[in-house]
């Protein structure tokens, strides 16, 4: 594929598939000469996942596509790989001189075991291993409270931020500049999404467009889901890096959109939790709670997935999820706290339901929301907010819009009854969490 002599940098995308604003790209291109870019696409991830039409891998799959395009019209190209990491990286270095390598640093648990262990196998090959902060404002113990402590609470860490946050931190790291350094070694061909064991999806993807209107009237709209331009639905191009989180911050600053800021950092804060604190991937961040007596119900559970509980707020919410791969934040909590505190079922199945059909998933946030919503997680007001889904079908989506929407039969014969009465799911689970914390602080 290329003579031996030559030595290559190599930058590996992961979380970040852009050229432009990426942080890990600038310092490969800047530092390094024949800049050769790399995609793997991972075995293990790709065998875990339950749909052969999953949106997420069409989305990946278009997205690595123009990257290639575009680096192809610049007389490069893009490699993309299909196997485990390491092996991919034991078969690089077999076939070509590699003197470093680039990236940009992700923190989800299986994430770092991956690049210690990637790492472990350049250093016995003599090749550094540069990573960068790309994916966050700030990352790992960079906030941490006055006693070096990380924050478990988010007003005092986003209080924080901004007290520190300048445009220093939001700086474009002009990667697109400097294209004189990247390897050009001709074209290969693009790979297929079948020889992936994937088949292209029909689900749309929101476009990947900061509308300044939306992050300034953030604040007066972003509770109504009817409203279609409500929020930036930009959550599935922070979770793949299509979009730089610090052009979006640098825009929702410029505009005063304290708000939408504020979202930003919920999302920073969630990172930090789960790389302080790996264990609430299985466990319950506040850990009495872990004694909860959760009912196993397989049937109540897949009413809940199928949108058929018969609270029209909860099913209008889970249907838009099956159907668009999004749902509104409003909704997410009422349905979470539906399925927790409701039906007594276990957090973590609801999130993991989340994790298959979420366009936008993204562990950090997935987990801490759930935990946040079934009162497990980092929250001031613990487990006894059990959301009412008719008040709050009342409160955001007073003219019915919404609901009507998703349950066109509401109000038929053809609609259910509802599974369980608020009263009494609501009485069952702060007995149940009482009981749970005896003794215990909530
Ligand atoms: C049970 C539950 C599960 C969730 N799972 C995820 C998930 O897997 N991935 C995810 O990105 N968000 C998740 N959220 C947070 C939030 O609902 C979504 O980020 C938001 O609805 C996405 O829509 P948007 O892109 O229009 O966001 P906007 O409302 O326009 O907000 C802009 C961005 O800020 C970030 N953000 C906003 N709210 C939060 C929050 N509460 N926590 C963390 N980041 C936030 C997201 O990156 C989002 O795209 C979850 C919330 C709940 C209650």
């Amino acid at each position: 594929m290329i003579a031996r002599m030559e030595k290559l940098t190599i930058f590996w995308f992961r979380r970040d598939l852009r050229l432009k604003d990426n942080h890990g790209l600038f310092r490969a291109l800047a530092e390094g000469r024949n800049v050769q870019p790399i995609f793997i696409f991972d075995t293990e991830i790709l065998s875990r996942l339950e749909d052969k039409d999953d949106a997420r891998v069409s989305f990946l799959f278009e997205t690595l596509a123009d990257l290639k395009a575009r680096l192809q019209e610049k007389g490069s190209d893009l490699w993309i790989y299909h196997g485990t990491p390491l092996g991919i990286w034991r078969k690089i270095v077999a076939d070509h001189r590699v003197g470093a390598v680039y990236a940009n640093r992700d923190y989800e648990p299986e994430a770092l075991r991956r690049d210690e262990s990637v790492r472990k196998f350049l250093e016995t090959q003599g090749i550094p291993f540069h990573l960068s902060k790309d994916q966050c404002l700030f990352e790992t113990d960079e906030i941490l409270s006055g006693q070096g402590t990380p924050y478990t609470v988010f007003t005092p860490y986003k209080k924080r931020v901004l007290s520190i946050l300048t445009e220093k931190d939001l700086k474009a790291f002009p990667s697109d500049k400097q294209e004189s350094s990247f390897h050009r070694g001709g074209a290969t061909d693009m790979i297929s999404l079948k020889s992936l064991g994937f088949e292209p999806s029909s689900i749309a993807i929101p476009e990947r467009k900061i509308l300044k209107s939306v992050l300034s009237d953030y604040a007066k709209t972003r509770d109504f889901p009817a409203q279609a331009k409500g929020t930036s639905r930009l959550g599935l191009h922070l979770r793949f890096g299509t979009l730089s989180v610090r052009e979006l911050a640098r825009v929702a600053r410029e505009l005063k959109a304290e708000t939408y800021l504020s979202e930003l950092i919920w999302r920073d804060f969630f990172m930090q939790i789960l790389w302080h604190f790996p264990r609430v991937q299985t466990q319950s961040f506040r850990e009495a709670y872990d004694r909860i007596k959760w009912r196993s119900s397989r049937s109540d559970f897949q009413r809940w997935c199928a949108g058929e509980t018969g609270y029209p707020w909860v099913d209008a919410g889970m249907r838009e999820l099956n159907a668009t791969g999004f749902m509104h934040n409003r909704v997410r909590m009422a349905t979470a706290s539906f399925l927790s505190k409701h039906l007594l079922i276990h957090w973590s199945e609801g999130e993991r339901y989340f994790a298959r059909r979420l366009l936008d998933y993204d562990l950090a946030a997935n987990n801490g929301n759930w935990q946040w919503a079934a009162g497990t997680g980092c929250d001031a007001a613990p487990y006894f907010r059990v959301f009412n889904p008719s008040l709050q079908a009342k409160k955001f989506d007073p003219d019915g819009e919404y609901v009507r929407r998703w349950v066109p039969e509401l109000g038929t014969a053809k609609y259910p009854k509802p599974m369980v009465d608020h009263d009494e799911a609501r009485g069952r689970a702060l007995s149940e969490y009482s009981k749970a914390l005896k003794g215990k602080s909530p």
